[in-house]
């Protein structure tokens, strides 16, 4: 997950080192937009009503103004590819691992409006960085990227990464970001939430300029059981099996030493035995719809 999702001792700072990618030469062009899953909502079947339980977002989140955040994220999602692309670590579109990447965010684009109806109209990219790192994320207005360090040292299937994925741009569909923006802005300016939603209005600059805090925001813990019961139910819709969500978590805890020993990211995360429980426990309202989209997988025939 996003190393604010999952850090620990592997992951002490978010710009590891990144490693060149065999055959991937750096490439140009690749700020082509991947614009999938637009014009969708007719291959969205029945039963659109959320089936986990996560409650409203945030009101505090529209202090933020989303256009202004998402413009920010655009700015430093192009950064970071341009960085990794001039360390020939950038994955090319014809990259196996990065077109399987692309192939499952396909099938679960069709699902993320009904999270947020802003998200029809995001230009969702997903890229592949060459690095060590267990890492993925997914910046504001649905730029997504994934570490080749995840994807190998814990061997994911599709039906992992999806749930890796659906967790991701759960964060983003959720504004994660910016509720962990607004209410720190607002902490530090010393009011009051009342008085910053009746009488300041959005804080237009603190989005302007938020550029790798971004990518070094750490979300709370509702935060990431939002986000694990959203992803699920979102790679659910799209095909995906629900119970590779508990079999990602074990992999992870496998990965990180079981939560023994320190730093851990279950010191600073939901633990992964009660991430578990929370998953296992939602599987039966998500099994529905992976029948359905098994049965019916028009959803799934994206380009
Ligand atoms: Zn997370």
């Amino acid at each position: 997950m996003c190393w604010r999702c999952f850090s620990n001792s592997n992951i002490s700072h978010p710009e590891a080192p990144l490693e060149a990618l065999p055959g991937a030469s750096s490439r140009r062009g690749f700020l082509n937009h991947w614009g999938a899953g637009l014009g969708l909502a007719a291959l969205v079947h029945a039963d659109a009503q959320a089936q986990v339980d996560v409650g409203q977002s945030s009101s505090m989140r529209k202090l933020i103004p989303a256009e202004s955040l998402e413009q920010s994220a655009r700015q430093q999602y192009r950064q970071t590819l341009s960085e990794a692309n001039s360390k020939g670590a950038l994955a090319p579109d014809d990259y196996p691992q990065l077109k399987r990447l692309r192939a499952i965010a396909n099938q679960l684009i069709p699902f993320t409006s009904q999270w947020n109806p802003d998200a029809r109209k995001w230009k969702w990219e997903v890229n592949l960085i060459g690095s060590k790192q267990l890492n993925a994320w997914c910046m504001p207005g649905g730029k997504i990227a994934f570490y080749t360090g995840i994807l190998d040292q814990l061997q994911l299937t599709d039906d992992e990464v999806a749930m890796i994925m659906g967790h991701e741009m759960a964060h983003a569909l959720r504004e994660h970001a910016r509720e962990r923006l607004a209410k720190s802005k607002a902490t530090s300016m010393g009011l009051s939430v009342a008085s910053q939603l009746l009488g300041l209005g959005q804080l237009g600059d603190v989005a302007a300029n938020v550029g790798t805090q971004l990518l070094t925001l750490k979300y709370s813990r509702d935060d990431e059981t939002e986000a694990d019961l959203v992803g699920l139910e979102i790679a659910a819709r799209g095909g995906f099996k629900p119970e590779a969500s508990v079999q990602l978590w074990k992999k992870m805890l496998g990965a990180t030493g079981g939560g023994k020993g320190q730093p851990s990211f279950l010191s600073t995360h939901p633990s992964g035995n009660n991430r578990i429980q929370e998953l296992e426990a939602n599987l039966p309202k998500v099994a529905h719809l992976y029948e359905q989209a098994r049965q019916n997988p028009a959803g799934t025939q994206l380009n």
